[in-house]
């Protein structure tokens, strides 16, 4: 899926920040960050949202939680705490057509979020 920013990322067609990657997973800031540490998590397959995660291949499941911990060590929140969010389609507002991960940190964080 070319037309994916993403996919694109992942391609090496577009450079962001990268913070992690491994074989199966890419962490990289977010452009427009809602706290001080503000990292997205994907998977290099492209996968639509949480509803596609393909239920035959739970270690990508578990290897985005692997990404995430280490993000937290390596941004250094995995202490003070951190939050994961997962956007899936139109009610909680996913924006970007490809799963991804929100790692918040850094700050205080408010609940319930909107
Ligand atoms: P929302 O925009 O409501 O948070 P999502 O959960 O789909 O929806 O999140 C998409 C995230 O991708 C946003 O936080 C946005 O800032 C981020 N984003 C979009 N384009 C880029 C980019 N080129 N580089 C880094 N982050 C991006």
């Amino acid at each position: 899926m070319p037309q994916c920013i993403f996919c694109q990322m992942v391609a090496g067609e577009i450079k962001p920040a990268v913070v992690y990657e491994d074989e199966l997973t890419l962490a990289f800031r977010d452009i427009n960050p809602q706290a001080p540490v503000h990292v997205l998590v994907i998977p290099k397959a492209h996968v639509t949202n949480l509803n596609e995660l393909p239920a035959d291949a739970p270690g990508l499941a578990a290897a985005l939680f692997e990404t995430v911990k280490r993000v937290a060590a390596l941004e250094g929140i995995a202490e003070s705490g951190y939050r994961t969010v997962v956007n899936c389609l139109g009610d909680a507002g996913q924006a970007v057509d490809h799963l991804h991960l929100h790692v918040l940190g850094g700050r205080r964080l408010h609940w319930p979020p909107g």
